[in-house]
């Protein structure tokens, strides 16, 4: 296969293009067993670090960009602990505490930097890959995105943040799967308040939010069908309009004759007051003609759009 070395600008000489680090090698990509058919891109070579030349590029891969995000994903897992500093502390606190103290056993004055050089790995973009001044085609296929970094799949992310602050993964698991990924914030801060949770109180969490759910869902089901009830329509009476909020309100009240509308006129009244006079009138007359009128079956079948709402 030609490799085509890609464009290294002069302020990344000797930079990895996956994490930043200072590159002694270059990797060349796809590698020489693969299929070239399930591959994105051209054969190329670009600079890489030793460590991330360490991670062999996979069977599947289909481009230096999946490849990137694969590397990613094992640098965090081999520093999830240096990444957890920055997730679980901030740099103040870390300045605050007493490392003497039993509570910080374990880390060290370098604790934060050791957390920046992670971070800053598993967070480099490379710069824009270039043969000779064209750009290679961006593959976008692969990936989830959370707060800034590309993670190899939703899974990858999930369990970095399980193996980086300690997590309990069958309960961000379970709460993923009933709320989904588009609330992956929602899913880890409920893994954050309940790190310490024993079991019991893990299966207890996963019932509740089960049933917040479905309460949720019902509410929402609730709320759609009470608009869908009051899809209503204007009925032209010919003296005056039955306008659709006047028909609204006499549904509410459970108004259906004209009988019933004589004697509610003045909480009519009331409710329409904001109209002025003029036009409370008008939509009382309405109201009243349209009711007057629903007494007669086939004149509800003939002209009432609304026949479905009342029944
Ligand atoms: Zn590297």
């Amino acid at each position: 296969m030609n490799y085509e070395p890609i464009d290294i600008p002069f302020n990344h000489r000797h930079t990895c293009w996956l994490c930043g680090e200072p590159s002694a090698q270059m990797l060349d990509i796809p590698a020489r067993a693969t299929n070239t058919k399930i591959f994105n891109h051209e054969p190329i070579s670009v600079p890489i670090c030793a460590e991330c030349q360490s991670f062999p590029v996979q069977p599947n891969c289909s481009s230096i960009w999946q490849h990137k995000d694969y590397v990613k994903q094992r640098l965090m897992k081999v520093y999830a602990k240096h990444l957890g500093i920055g997730l679980n502390w901030t740099k103040q606190e870390l300045a605050d505490a007493d490392f003497e103290g039993r509570i910080f056993e374990g880390f060290s004055r370098s604790a934060w930097m050791m957390y920046e050089i992670a971070n800053e790995r598993v967070r480099y973009v490379g710069w824009d890959l270039m043969i000779a001044g064209s750009a290679i085609g961006y593959d976008d296929s692969a990936g989830f995105e959370y707060d800034g970094v590309q993670f190899a799949s939703q899974e990858a992310c999930m369990n970095y943040y399980c193996a980086a602050q300690g997590l309990n993964t069958t309960l961000f698991e379970a709460v993923l799967n009933i709320v989904g990924y588009s609330r992956f914030s929602y899913a880890l801060k409920i893994s954050q308040i309940n790190r310490k949770a024993r079991h019991f109180e893990v299966v207890r969490i996963i019932d509740e939010i089960e049933q917040q759910e479905l309460d949720s869902q019902e509410i929402q089901a609730d709320k759609s069908a009470h608009e869908n009830h009051y899809k209503l329509e204007p009925i032209d009476m010919g003296e005056a309009m039955a306008e659709t909020q006047a028909i609204e309100w006499a549904l509410e009240n459970d108004i259906r004759t004209l009988e019933q509308i004589n004697l509610a006129e003045d909480d009519f009244f009331d409710a329409f007051a904001y109209l002025g006079g003029v036009q409370a009138f008008q939509f009382y007359n309405g109201l009243q003609l349209y009711l007057a009128a629903r007494a007669d079956d086939a004149w509800i079948q003939k002209f009432d759009l609304n026949r479905d709402t009342w029944k």
